[in-house]
C-alpha cells in the first residue's frame, strides 16, 4: 500500500490545473511552514522565505556562512492546450474555441475528455487574479470510424490546427463574457487560460499502487521539492528550491530555468553572508543541484523502447538520468554522490539511460548547472504516458522522492 502522505499529492495535482496555482499552492504551503514572502529584494532576506513570480517561485532556507548550496529544482509547466487572445469561433451551428498547442502535446490523449478552463485575468491596473473552473466545459471531439475508414490501417492523423479546436456550445457563447463571470473581474485586460481534464487524480490498480492524473510531469517533483524544504532541518547548508516555468518550450524566459530568477537570489544570499567574489566562487563549487523531472518507466507493451540496463522499474524509486551528450547534466560525481546518499539513508535508487536510436528529452539540470557552475544531478521519478492528457505513475515512487530529496539538502 502507499504511504498515506501521497493523499497530499493528490490533493495538489487537483488544485494545480496551471503554472500559476503551482505557485500559489506552493507559496500557501510555505506559508503555513512558517516561510515569509518577499516582494522587495532590496531588503534584508529572511532565513526562511521565499519570491514568486508568475509561473515560478524560488524559496530558500539560510544556512550558515560557511555552508555550501544544496538547491532542488523542478518545472512548473506540462504540454497542454491554451486559449487565444481573440477565442471566439462561431460556425456550423457550434461554439469553439480558438487554442494554441503548447508543448509536446501528446495530441490523441485530448480527444473526447471533459476539459475545464483555469488560469488567470489581468484587470485593468495590471492586478492578476487566478481563476479555476473545474467543470465540463469543452471537448476535442474525435471523428467518427465510420467518417474515417483509414485509421485501422493508417493510424490517427490529427492535424495540431485544424483538428484540435474544442467545441464549448451550441449556441453563440463569447468567452470574455464566460470569463469575466467565472473570474468575477469585471475589467479583464489580458488572459492566460488553459483547458484541462476535469478527471481527478487517484490511485489505480486492484492493488492501488498506481496514480493516475493529468500533469505528473512535473507537479510530482514540484510536490516532493516543497514536502521535502518545508521538513527539511537546520543545516549549515542553505537550502533552495525553484520551480521553473516553461521548461516544456525550452526553458528561455524571465521566469524559466534560462532566466535570472534563481541566479539573482544565489548572488543576493552570498552578499548577505558577506562573501567575496572569491568566497562566491568556493561555495559553488562545493554546491549541488538536484534537477528533479520525471524520467520514463520501462514499459510493458514496448519494451524494446528501453535501453534493456537502463530501464526503470514502476515503485522501485527515483531513476538518475544519464546522457554524456548532457541532455542530463549528472556526472560519475553526481551519480556517485546521490547514490551514498541514497544507500546510507535505505532508499531504492535505479538509473535511467536512453537507447542510442531514441533520443531522449532534456531538462532545467544542464541550463542551471550552466548558468551558475553548480554541479547538477538529474533525477526522477518513473511514469508511462508522459505528455498525455493523463499520465501514469507508481504511488510509492513520490513519497521515495521526498525521502532522497530531504536526505540530500542535509548532507
Ligand atoms: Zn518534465
Amino acid at each position: 500500500m502507499p504511504d498515506s502522505t501521497v493523499g497530499s499529492l493528490l490533493q495538489w495535482l487537483d488544485e494545480c490545473p496551471t503554472p500559476f496555482h503551482v505557485v500559489a499552492t506552493a507559496a500557501s504551503s510555505l506559508d503555513a511552514a512558517g516561510f515569509t514572502r518577499t516582494t522587495q529584494l532590496g531588503n534584508e532576506l529572511p532565513g526562511l522565505g521565499y519570491l514568486a513570480v508568475d509561473g515560478c517561485i524560488v524559496a530558500w532556507r539560510l544556512g550558515t556562512r560557511t555552508g555550501a548550496l544544496r538547491i532542488i529544482g523542478a518545472h512548473t509547466d506540462s504540454p497542454n492546450l491554451r486559449i487565444l487572445p481573440n477565442a471566439d469561433i462561431h460556425q456550423l451551428g457550434w461554439s469553439q474555441l480558438a487554442i494554441e498547442i503548447y508543448g509536446g502535446v501528446l495530441l490523441n490523449s485530448w480527444l473526447d475528455r471533459d476539459l475545464g478552463i483555469a488560469g488567470r485575468v489581468i484587470d485593468s491596473h495590471g492586478v492578476a487574479h487566478l481563476f479555476s473552473a473545474p467543470k465540463a466545459l469543452a471537448r476535442v471531439p474525435q471523428l467518427a470510424i465510420h467518417l474515417d475508414r483509414e485509421i485501422g490501417d493508417k493510424g490517427l492523423h490529427l492535424d495540431r490546427h485544424q483538428h484540435m479546436t474544442p467545441v464549448w456550445g451550441s449556441t453563440k457563447q463569447s468567452f470574455a463574457d464566460w470569463l469575466e463571470r467565472t473570474s468575477g473581474v469585471a475589467d479583464v485586460s489580458a488572459f492566460d487560460a488553459h483547458l484541462f481534464d476535469i478527471s481527478r487524480a487517484s490511485l489505480l490498480g486492484a492493488d492501488k499502487s498506481l496514480l493516475a492524473s493529468a500533469r505528473l510531469d512535473n507537479q510530482a517533483s514540484c510536490w516532493s521539492a516543497i514536502e521535502a524544504l518545508r521538513n527539511a532541518p537546520v543545516s549549515e547548508h542553505t537550502s533552495i528550491l525553484v520551480l521553473n516555468d516553461h521548461e516544456e518550450v525550452g526553458s528561455n524566459s524571465s521566469t524559466g530555468a534560462a532566466g535570472p530568477m534563481l541566479a539573482n537570489v544565489v548572488s543576493l544570499i552570498a552578499s548577505q553572508h558577506g562573501l567575496s567574489e572569491g568566497q562566491q566562487f568556493d561555495r559553488l563549487a562545493s554546491s549541488w543541484c538536484l534537477s528533479a523531472d520525471n524520467a520514463h518507466a520501462i514499459h510493458p507493451n514496448y519494451a524494446e523502447r528501453h535501453e534493456p540496463r537502463h530501464a526503470p522499474l514502476i515503485n522501485n524509486g527515483p531513476a538518475v538520468k544519464v546522457n554524456g551528450n548532457q541532455r542530463y547534466a549528472t556526472s560519475a560525481r553526481g551519480l556517485a554522490h546521490i547514490r551514498s546518499i541514497a544507500e546510507s539513508n535505505g532508499i531504492p535508487l535505479q538509473t535511467f539511460a536512453s537507447r542510442n536510436n531514441v533520443p531522449c528529452g532534456s531538462t532545467i539540470g544542464p541550463i542551471t548547472a550552466t548558468q551558475l557552475g553548480i554541479e547538477a544531478i538529474d533525477i526522477g521519478i518513473p511514469q508511462l504516458s508522459m505528455h498525455s492528457a493523463r499520465e501514469m505513475c507508481g504511488a510509492s515512487d513520490p513519497v521515495y522522492m521526498v525521502s532522497l530529496m530531504s536526505a540530500f539538502l542535509q548532507r
